[in-house]
């Protein structure tokens, strides 16, 4: 069980891909990081996460900020782009190699999705392998299994034993996504991680590198997922469509509907106005053990 200090401020974030517009899940997870700071004072900030050069597009890039101000949603703090932060993780590498837990490993992606399975498959770090042809992972067997409490979905558990190594720079040289997002929510002092239970997976590596580099740890709340009306996974033409920015009040109110959150207080036509509400009556507790929630229509 993760406990916050007293003292210490609420940091959030909302962090997209660049490789599409925002959509309802995108801004499903949005709205509920931006009133959960809201609600606890803290700060939201927005980080764009276009660290994988070949899939983010400059017009996806500079479309979150004005996008989500229109739904009245402001960062704190001026945006970040994982894209000008590479210095920054090969440093966090560099320790990773100092600390000896990094090895090469030439398994292929298709090799590694064959096995439904993100370790190295082989004795690959006791091989001399080309760094051309090669990832670089983590060996993270020496760690000991830790736990963290989910605020939503309960018990999140890191097994060395199971999830034996992780990459942190992929073969074709790209930083991987889970070493960005730990580097940067602990340089950002982010607190509080809001976002999809579809990123739940990831979660144990994120505790594993955390602990691997002597980051603090964050408080996680993962959110349900939307499906489509049967409880299947949504439609990939529905989980891109964007959402709407010319008439946002009703986004919004869907989504707040999805979050089971009150929408009793009198109508309002601004969206600002419609979130500092939802900000004062915000209870993640109304969607606690909830990993999907299916759309009506
Ligand atoms: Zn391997």
């Amino acid at each position: 069980m993760t406990h916050r200090a007293t003292a210490q401020r609420y940091v959030g974030r909302f962090a997209p891909s660049p490789t599409g517009p925002l959509h309802a899940g995108s801004l499903l997870a949005a709205v509920a990081s931006w009133l959960d700071a809201a609600h606890q004072g803290g700060d939201w900030l927005l980080r764009i996460e276009d660290i994988d050069s070949a899939r983010s597009r400059d017009q996806w890039r500079e479309s979150f900020e004005p996008d989500l101000a229109r739904f009245g949603l402001r960062p704190s703090r001026e945006p970040v782009l994982q894209s000008q932060r590479l210095s920054i993780y090969e440093q966090a590498i560099n320790q990773l190699c100092a600390s000896n837990l990094l090895f090469r490993c030439a398994c292929t992606r298709r090799e590694l999705s064959a096995e439904g399975e993100p370790c190295c498959l082989r004795d690959c770090r006791k091989q001399d392998l080309d760094p051309r042809a090669s990832a670089l992972r983590v060996d993270l067997t020496s760690l000991a299994a830790m736990t963290t409490e989910d605020r939503s979905l309960g018990l999140i558990s890191f097994d060395p034993a199971v999830h034996r190594d992780v990459v942190v720079r992929r073969r074709d040289g790209i930083i991987s996504y889970q070493l960005a997002v730990v580097i940067d929510d602990a340089l950002q002092g982010v607190t509080d991680v809001v976002r999809g239970a579809d990123l739940l997976p990831s979660t144990a590596w994120q505790l594993a590198l955390q602990q691997a580099l002597g980051l603090p740890r964050v408080n996680y709340l993962h959110l349900p997922v939307i499906t489509e009306a049967d409880g299947s996974k949504l439609a990939k033409s529905r989980r891109a469509a964007p959402v709407s920015t010319s008439d946002v009040l009703p986004a919004l109110i869907k989504t707040l509907r999805w979050l089971r959150q009150d929408l009793s207080s009198p109508e309002t036509t601004q969206p600002d106005e419609l979130l500092r509400r939802a900000a004062l009556s915000w209870d993640p507790t109304r969607f606690a053990g909830l990993s999907a929630i299916a759309i009506e229509d």
